[in-house]
């Protein structure tokens, strides 16, 4: 099964899969174990472009099919927001299982040329691996970046437009929409965070045929979540507060043993962090 079968059972079944961002292959390990033993079908894992230059895409890759073969589990490598066609198409060249082409950033025409050019190939490139390569397209004005800031303005008219998604889907053959719906990237403190669920009612009413996913989850209520899922989001992106958690065990325990120096003595401590989130989450998610 690829991933948009996965995604198909989702919907089918009302719950959504998750995609947790890493960096390093201890935190990959940790949220690929979590995932598996709460009980999720299958897990996607991210890269940002960031994060992939830091790791490298083959590395990544790699790690990916060794820890699938390992844990004899699926597992879906994603390009998380990557902005040009060319990086794109190095992720799916490099073996990657899915890519989000951002260009939510231009305007529409220039969103959906672009968005095209991406699907186009990885369809190509998917009927030639005989796999399926899911390709994921972002409408909208999605704000926040995967930090914690103080406060970010919403705008309902940064909402995805339910006209131009069902659009901007007939004219790309996109698998997977990125929408914004009261969703902001990251975290956000001195604001609630609160989704428009009867916005996303109405994207769904008008075009009920890609897998919807729900980015910027850090930071939103669980009940908002768990509606979102019910209303028909398949996928939920969440990333900043495993960031956080990581990084707040490792400084305690830089504090606790100042000599420590052995890695897997300090990281370990954080993983397990990150491996009790992933857990919550996939929980929430499977509507556990
Ligand atoms: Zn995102």
């Amino acid at each position: 099964m690829n991933l948009n079968d996965y995604l198909k059972q989702a919907r089918d079944g009302k719950y959504a899969i998750g995609h947790f961002n890493f960096v390093t292959g201890d935190v990959l390990r940790g949220i690929i174990e979590a995932s598996r033993d709460a009980g999720a079908p299958a897990v996607m894992v991210g890269t940002s472009e960031g994060e992939a230059s830091f790791i490298g895409m083959n590395e990544s890759v790699a790690l990916v099919k060794a820890m699938r073969d390992d844990l004899n589990y699926p597992i879906f490598l994603n390009a998380d927001h990557f902005k040009s066609f060319e990086k794109c198409k190095e992720a799916i060249d490099a073996g990657y299982d899915s890519v989000i082409i951002d260009a939510s950033r231009l305007n529409l025409e220039e969103n959906i040329a672009l968005t095209k050019q991406v699907t186009d190939y990885a369809h190509s490139v998917s009927a030639s691996r005989r796999t399926d390569i899911s390709v994921e397209g972002e409408l909208g004005y999605l704000r926040g970046s995967s930090e914690i800031q103080t406060k970010i303005e919403i705008n309902p008219a940064d909402y995805s437009k339910p006209e131009e998604v069902a659009d901007f889907v007939s004219r790309t053959g996109v698998d997977r929409m990125a929408i914004v719906f009261g969703n902001i990237h990251g975290i956000v403190i001195d604001q609630e965070e609160k989704l428009d669920i009867d916005h996303f009612s109405k994207i769904m009413a008008v075009e009920p045929r890609p897998y919807y996913v729900l980015h910027g989850a850090s930071g939103l209520k669980d009940k908002d979540v768990v509606a979102a899922i019910k209303a028909g989001i398949t996928n939920v992106h969440f990333n900043t507060e495993l960031r956080v958690a990581y990084r707040n065990e490792i400084d305690k325990q830089f504090h606790a043993h100042p000599n420590e120096t052995t890695p897997y003595k300090y990281l370990g401590p954080a993983v397990d962090e990150v491996k009790k989130l992933v857990t919550q989450k996939i929980k929430l998610f499977m509507g556990k």
